[in-house]
């Protein structure tokens, strides 16, 4: 490996983000290539989207919509995506005024933190997070507050949220459904942070790329829904998650027109546009609603396909309503910290996971390690076979 270590002749500077290193994400993506091991770990599919998706791109490409789109992107795919949210979450966003198309969530999410979080804002976080928020945060310059969702259930404790939020707290982040605990937020709670948010100028930002993988006949709480959180609300979403498409890094956001405005001055010098052909294809695809009403039921059976491998074996099974994670409890298998776990589970089992500690700050460890069940049925059937032997 090149060290990072600088040169004589480099100038060094103190680091952004002093406290960041490779993700563990690619730590144990490596591991897994390496051991040649069913890879579990990271979160993306291994089989292959719809064709008539990547059709539908071709054609964009064939019909030369190869430059720049306008800045927020093109108008058909943002009315498109105006259209789905209003009949999926009854709530109606302006495609012009109130809809952007990002590069992913990530940058949607890193776009919204730079253009509201002034130096010295305090911006809420729940443990375990998705690993970006904290250091997006530090980013513009805020102050990370972490909040821990109820450890054992991972459900949100209002009267803790409400104990951290101080005159300088800025926004608060929420991700339902979540990674990486596979819990889903009901209407209540939702209603509960409505109440919690009301009196208060705090902003929200709802990470919902999991939005079409809520399981068992129950229904996804968009924000959107919501009329006093959606005013103050930028929601997030994922192409990649949705269609299957983790690699073409094509998401969205809708925020209330005032925010919008904000969002895209930050957006049009950090990214100015996305992909042209894609956003083409995708506004073509998203014609047909079935592909997106599907979803529930494609993951659902994944999902009840690898709890079914893994009952009666010695990883005890957390509840997943939501989400294409599975979290297990690995304390009848092993005393090892969630961390060692994994890299012994890859070595020695063959099977990558990623340790819960790695989405706290302070690396909490409870014994628990998450697998990704997005994955062909022969994946997850090699994958069962492999635990089960513990
Ligand atoms: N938020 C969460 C909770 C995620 O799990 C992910 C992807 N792993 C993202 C955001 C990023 O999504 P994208 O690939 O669209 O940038």
């Amino acid at each position: 490996m090149t060290s990072t270590a600088a040169s004589p002749l480099t100038p060094t500077f103190p680091s952004k983000l002093p406290q960041v290193g490779t993700t563990i994400f690619s730590v144990m993506s490596a591991l897994a290539a390496e051991h040649d091991a069913v890879n579990l770990g990271q979160g993306f599919p291994d089989f292959e989207c719809d064709p008539a998706l990547v059709d539908a791109v071709t054609q964009a490409m064939k019909a030369g919509h190869n430059q720049y789109p306008p800045m927020p992107g093109i108008p058909a795919l943002r009315e498109a995506v105006a259209s789905k949210i209003e009949a999926t979450y009854g709530r109606k966003y302006c495609a012009n005024a109130e809809i952007t198309i990002t590069s992913g969530a990530t940058q949607a999410i890193l776009t919204a933190i730079l253009a509201i979080v002034h130096a010295g804002d305090e911006v809420i976080v729940l443990d375990p997070c998705y690993d970006s928020y904290a250091p997006n945060i530090e980013l513009a310059g805020g102050i990370v507050v972490r909040v821990p969702l109820t450890p054992g259930t991972f459900r949100p404790d209002f009267s803790l949220i409400g104990g951290a939020i101080s005159p300088r707290t800025r926004a608060l982040i929420i991700n339902s459904p979540h990674n990486p605990s596979a819990t889903v937020w009901s209407a209540e709670d939702m209603l509960a942070l409505q109440e919690l948010l009301a009196p208060t100028n705090i902003l929200l930002i709802s990470d919902e790329v999991y939005e079409h993988m809520v399981f068992d006949g129950a229904e996804h709480q968009s924000t959107a829904r919501f009329p006093g959180l959606a005013a103050r609300a930028f929601v997030v979403s994922s192409f990649g998650k949705t269609f299957h498409v983790t690699g073409w890094k094509v998401g969205t956001v809708a925020a209330p027109a005032y925010l919008t405005a904000e969002f895209r001055k930050v957006h049009q010098f950090n990214v100015f546009t996305v992909n042209t052909p894609m956003q083409y294809g995708l506004a073509e695809y998203l014609k047909e609603p079935a592909p997106y009403l599907q979803l529930p039921a494609f993951y659902q059976a994944k999902r009840d396909l690898f709890r079914e491998g893994l009952e009666g074996s010695r990883l005890k099974l957390l509840p997943n309503t939501g989400s294409y994670f599975q979290c297990v409890d690995t304390t009848n298998v092993s005393d090892l910290n969630e961390s060692d776990f994994c890299q012994w589970l890859v070595r020695e089992v063959g099977v990558a996971a990623i340790p819960l500690s790695a989405f706290y700050g302070d690396g909490f460890n409870q014994g628990v390690v998450r697998f990704c069940f997005a994955k062909k049925d022969e994946t997850l059937h090699e994958a069962i076979r492999r635990l089960k032997k513990l």
